[in-house]
């Protein structure tokens, strides 16, 4: 077992709520990694061109046709490996009907839902979930977990796109809402950088102010802090109502920047009817 893998067994043996959300999480994404494998993206400089209009990567029509296309090809195969995972019995219910459905399908309906998850087209995909039976939230995690494991791990470090110059407030690779953020030391102070829930990106923005709404009033945000918990706190913007959860130290970000091994935290806004952003469970608007 890995330092990373260790580390997340005594967070599980101290969380044991989070164990059975855990043992699905981790079946799943290895069913998907049997099934696809990281492709290969343009070089940097490539990158550098396409995105410095503010386009994220799959939103470019042939990299979006690249990417749609690998994930509609595995989509029945991640699926076939998927049934073998134990996971609860309304989720499997819902999975077998996505298999079986997608067994059934020629390559351009795959494609067509997959890119209407992809660009986040809410509404035509919504009519297609409910003409063909299938339950959106099993689709929305499926197809961005096959979009993750597509998506090689280099363009995921925060790294690579502080050296791009990408401080948008929208995913530089999928383009969505960031799911959580994370305060790093840096040479001058902390900076601030956004996860993404749909490709594990992260990337940075501005130290202060709402990541979702764009509010920059420090008057009109403020932090929730869960009591005897240091390592993660919400930072809530009082206009637009939206918390964003944040990493506050650095060393676990395997545990602490994953949404599904916090979402403990997430109570804290749901009491004060606070708004999540940004997951892949939710619709986008
Ligand atoms: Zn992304
Ligand atoms: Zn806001």
């Amino acid at each position: 077992m890995n330092r990373a893998d260790q580390k997340m067994q005594e967070y599980l043996a101290k969380h044991p709520f989070l164990q059975e959300t855990a043992a699905v999480q981790q079946g799943v994404a290895q069913a998907i990694r049997n099934a696809v494998s990281p492709m290969e993206f343009p070089v940097q400089e490539e990158i550098k061109k396409l995105t410095q209009e503010g386009l994220p990567l799959l939103q470019n029509e042939a990299l979006q046709e690249k990417i749609g296309g690998a994930a509609a090809e595995s989509l029945p195969q991640a699926l076939t490996e998927l049934l073998a995972v134990a996971v609860p019995e309304p989720l499997a219910e819902a999975l077998q009907t996505f298999a079986k459905w997608a067994g059934m399908q020629p390559g351009e309906k795959l494609w067509e839902l997959i890119r209407l998850v992809i660009t986040q087209n809410d509404e035509k995909l919504n009519v297609l979930l409910q003409a063909e039976g299938l339950q959106g939230t099993v689709v929305r995690a499926v197809i961005w977990q096959l979009v993750d494991v597509l998506v090689p791990v280099n363009l995921k470090d925060y790294e690579f796109w502080q050296k791009l110059g990408w401080t948008r407030n929208y995913c530089p690779v999928c383009g969505r809402q960031p799911i959580m953020a994370h305060l790093r030391k840096e040479k001058e102070g902390r900076a601030r950088f956004l996860v993404c829930d749909g490709c594990h990106t992260e990337w940075p923005f501005a130290r202060v102010g709402c990541a979702y709404c764009g509010n920059e009033d420090l008057t009109k945000m403020h932090i929730l802090e869960p009591e005897g918990q240091s390592a993660i706190r919400l930072d809530v913007c009082d206009k637009c109502h939206a918390y964003l959860k944040t990493y506050n130290e650095e060393g676990e970000e395997g545990i602490y920047l994953q949404d599904w091994a916090t979402l403990h935290f997430d109570l804290l806004g749901e009491e004060q009817n606070l708004i999540k952003k940004g997951s892949v469970l939710l619709e986008s608007k």
